[in-house]
């Protein structure tokens, strides 16, 4: 019988959670929902030094943003409790006795400055200095030891690591989901430290312990750190533990495909890296979310779920069922996965088209609340269909067509330069006088009216809409005249155009 699916989402809380650790919890998410198993959250905070006021909590707040929900976790509980590994310090130790007593590590009594002083001196002769099998029976541990020294050291006090011990000449081979089979040297991997005196491991032990402990049965997580795997393969080994299946998740790269999109990339090249805003707990920095940003939850995980994986079809769209019912692991690249951050935009586009224009007027009015701007709640539906297809984000309906809440500020130069003709005051004051009579001020009226007008003095039809729309919008742009007139309403369509007149006949005539 094949176990049932449990995967898990292991971040250390060092910080927020960048948008590829969003993407890795999402494609963990998407296989166990498919497979009808279980969604795991554990935080590995062994690493106190590293340890963020805040991180753990933005972590969870991301991802319930995003729709990504756990079975077991720090705050729902679960049959391995707890699910934060500095609360299960205690139960680490034996692990690490247990590799000892089988030979699979050791102890190490080496200073820092001992092996700085390796480390610098094997640079010299232009080498790389590893701690393994070439080197460590002339280094001070418990190999080249008797068993009465390494007792009397541990009894003193000396401060010590437990090293795992790399097999010899010997070649490490995995499979990965991904990326199919990899083989490794051992020569080439390091004695990684696995237990520290102060009685805390290191994430390679915790990890494995837990993993194992958990009865995770696919490890999904980032390339980082396919460079892990064989000691992750032969810690299981050691213990004699089954070792789950993995698979390694290619990197997130910059939109110019040069380098991996990192942390410090956020807001320098102009647009967020994490999932919501955060500030720096220790030097007030200040980066940008996705959430703060106007970004749909839906549309987030849309675009995530597509770096780096695609359904094999030319289906972009997917609700988060749709993902989990289409996802699968063969068809994740092993090629890094390009951010592209205008595809982003159109994606929140996408969903923005998606809903109505009564949800979208009432996020309008949340966006119009916050900035202090009254606008009459009738209207904001017809504008919402005006200027949905227009922006990408509902807060650009206000950016994008402030003039449906303000008369123009300034008119735009080239737009009066080539718009602006001799004429065109006379006939906008004609214009005036006869928007000011119509019955119906509303679109289909006021379009029989402007043509009417139009034909009635023989005019040229685009320059009267274009004289038409400096005057009310300020620019060139906009959707369609009557419309906005009709929103605006009859008293400040007059008043723009009396306005727009006296402004413009004095620039032109200076
Ligand atoms: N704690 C590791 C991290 O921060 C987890 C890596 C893994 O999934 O094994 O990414």
């Amino acid at each position: 019988m094949t176990p049932t699916v449990r995967v898990r989402f292991a971040p250390s809380p060092t910080g927020p959670l960048h948008m590829g650790g969003v993407r890795t919890a999402l494609y963990n998410y998407l296989f166990a929902r498919q497979h009808g198993g279980t969604m795991i959250l554990r935080i590995e905070d062994t690493d106190q030094t590293r340890y963020v006021p805040g991180a753990e909590d933005y972590i969870m707040e991301a991802l319930a943003w995003c729709g990504i929900h756990f079975d077991e976790s720090p705050a729902n509980g679960g049959p391995h409790a707890p699910y934060r590994q500095s609360e299960r310090k205690a139960l680490y130790k034996q692990f690490s006795d247990r590799l000892i007593q089988s030979g699979h590590a050791y102890y190490a009594f080496d200073t820092p400055e001992e092996l700085e002083a390796l480390r610098k001196a094997a640079e010299a002769r232009k080498e790389t200095f590893i701690y393994n099998a070439a080197t460590r029976k002339t280094l001070r541990n418990s190999l080249n030891m008797s068993a009465e020294e390494v007792g009397a050291l541990i009894a003193e006090g000396t401060p010590f690591v437990v090293r795992f011990k790399i097999p010899e000449h010997s070649v490490v081979e995995m499979d990965d989901l991904i990326r199919g089979r990899v083989v490794v040297k051992t020569e080439t991997l390091d004695d990684k430290v696995l237990f520290k005196s102060d009685g805390m491991p290191t994430y390679h032990l915790a990890n494995i312990v837990d993993d194992h402990l958990m009865e995770i049965t696919h490890v999904i997580r980032g390339e980082e750190w396919l460079p892990s795997l064989p000691l992750h393969v032969l810690l299981y080994q050691a213990f004699g533990w089954e070792a789950p299946q993995f698979a390694h998740l290619p990197l997130l790269l910059r939109p110019d495909g040069n380098g991996k999109l990192s942390k410090r990339d956020g807001d320098r090249l102009g647009f967020p890296v994490f999932p919501l805003a955060w500030t720096d707990p220790f030097t007030g920095e200040k980066s940008s979310g996705y959430r703060e940003a106007g970004y749909y939850p839906v549309a987030f995980v849309n675009m995530l779920a597509l770096l780096g994986w695609n359904a094999g079809t030319e289906q972009e769209i997917f609700s988060m069922d749709e993902l989990v019912k289409a996802f699968s692991l063969e068809r994740v690249s092993k090629s890094g996965a390009r951010f592209d951050p205008a595809k982003t935009r159109w994606f929140n586009q996408q969903y923005l088209l998606k809903r109505s224009e009564e949800q979208l007027a009432e996020e309008l009015r949340i966006v119009l609340n916050n900035k202090g701007i009254k606008a009459a709640d009738d209207k904001l539906v017809p504008i919402c269909r005006l200027m949905k297809e227009r922006v990408p984000f509902v807060h650009e309906i206000y950016d994008e067509g402030r003039f449906f809440f303000e008369a123009p500020q300034s008119y735009d130069e080239q737009v009066v330069k080539k718009r602006w003709k001799e004429e065109s005051a006379t006939q906008m004051l004609q214009l005036a006088a006869v928007l000011e009579k119509v019955a119906e001020f509303e679109p289909v009226a006021l379009d029989a009216l402007l043509q009417q007008f139009i034909a009635d003095n023989g005019l040229n039809t685009g320059a009267v809409m274009n004289a038409l729309r400096l005057l009310l919008v300020g620019t060139s742009k906009g959707p369609h005249l009557s419309e906005i007139m009709w929103i605006i309403g009859r008293e400040e369509t007059l008043k723009r155009i009396s306005a727009g007149i006296a402004h413009l006949s004095q620039i032109t005539q200076n």
